[in-house]
């Protein structure tokens, strides 16, 4: 495993090793890397035999007062995790700094319409500009055949997965499930800002995707279609039952559009799909978590995690890769 900082050396490598008939993978990531991280580079590292985990905080994706300062950055740390992971270690980790990134002041920027507007786009202006902007540049950079995202940014993923088959990228875009915590709680790099309470109160963000989970279940077992305005009622009212945790959304959106969905309940050839997804300020951290219901694997992954708080360790690589939708 070694350490690239520059672009031209990034460039250079993997262009090397697409010229030698090489797979390439890229695992995105901000660093402070976790289980969930972890779980993406496992995967990617199967498929590829060059494997690239880039670690940048990018300041373009985060508002004035966000956190982007109190970001944690732990370089040392996360290739230490990466080099002792089992299933073996990236082969490089790219790790630019700002300047390097960002050379001069950019005045290009990709920007996807629509998929951005509800959600934590609507909550973050201007958020995902800086996602797709850094993503565009990173598999400019890299081109790799394959990039992994995790499933718990949802809106990000589809965001992704969007401006890639606009821009005609020549990358595969593949969605990992959610880490969870033991105990149901989604692992994030800013669950690091929370008190012990705090965290405790935070599972209530999965507690309301269960509840969600549950009325589809139970609409089901009465052989009606999932209400998308009783998967929100249930969710919101965990959500809101919990002192500590103060509710940015709780929404149910069509997964691939990210729309409301039609409220008549009539689907078209099967099981309907409904993106559950919730944001919440904890603390001083604002966390995310979704499920899709209708997805029988992501309801099982969220129902096994939630379900008991003694759990022995993180539900995860019950199901390596989700490809496309
Ligand atoms: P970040 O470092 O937060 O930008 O995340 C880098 C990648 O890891 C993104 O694709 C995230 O969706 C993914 N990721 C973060 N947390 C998790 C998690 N708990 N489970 C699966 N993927 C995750």
């Amino acid at each position: 495993m070694r350490r690239i900082g520059t672009v031209a050396g990034m460039r250079g490598a993997a262009a090397a090793a697409r010229g030698a008939g090489q797979r390439v993978g890229l695992v995105p990531t901000m660093g402070a890397l976790h289980e969930g991280h972890l779980s993406l580079v496992r995967a990617a590292r199967g498929d590829s035999d060059l494997l690239v985990v880039s670690i940048f905080v990018n300041p373009t994706q985060f508002a004035p007062g966000e956190d982007f300062d109190a970001y944690p950055r732990d370089l040392a740390g996360d290739e230490a995790k990466l080099a002792a992971l089992d299933g073996g270690p990236p082969d490089v980790v790219f790790a630019p700094d700002v300047a390097e990134m960002y050379p001069q002041r950019p005045v290009t920027t990709v920007s996807v319409a629509e998929l951005t507007a509800g959600l934590c786009g609507a909550s973050r202006p201007g958020h995902f500009e800086g996602v797709t902007t850094v993503v565009a540049k990173l598999l400019h950079i890299v081109a790799p055949h394959a990039a992994y995202f995790g499933r718990k940014d949802f809106q990000q993923l589809q965001v992704v997965r969007r401006m890639v088959d606009d821009l005609h990228i020549p990358s595969e875009i593949i969605g990992c499930p959610t880490v969870r915590e033991p105990g149901g709680l989604a692992m994030s790099s800013r669950n690091d800002y929370l008190s012990a309470a705090e965290r405790e109160a935070a599972r209530s963000l999965s507690r309301a995707l269960r509840a969600a989970v549950e009325a589809a279940q139970q609409a089901r077992a009465a052989g009606a279609a999932p209400d998308p305005r009783a998967l929100r009622a249930a969710a919101a009212a965990t959500l809101g039952a919990e002192p500590l945790v103060r509710t940015d959304y709780v929404e149910v959106v069509d997964p691939d559009t990210l729309e409301p969905p039609d409220q008549s309940g009539e689907v078209a050839g099967g099981d309907r799909r409904l993106l559950v997804a919730c944001a919440a300020h904890v603390g001083p951290a604002r966390l995310i978590d979704n499920v899709v219901v209708g997805d029988r694997d992501d309801e099982a992954r969220l129902l096994a995690a939630t379900g008991s708080s003694r759990r022995s360790g993180p539900v995860h690589r019950l199901e390596p890769r989700d490809h496309r939708r």
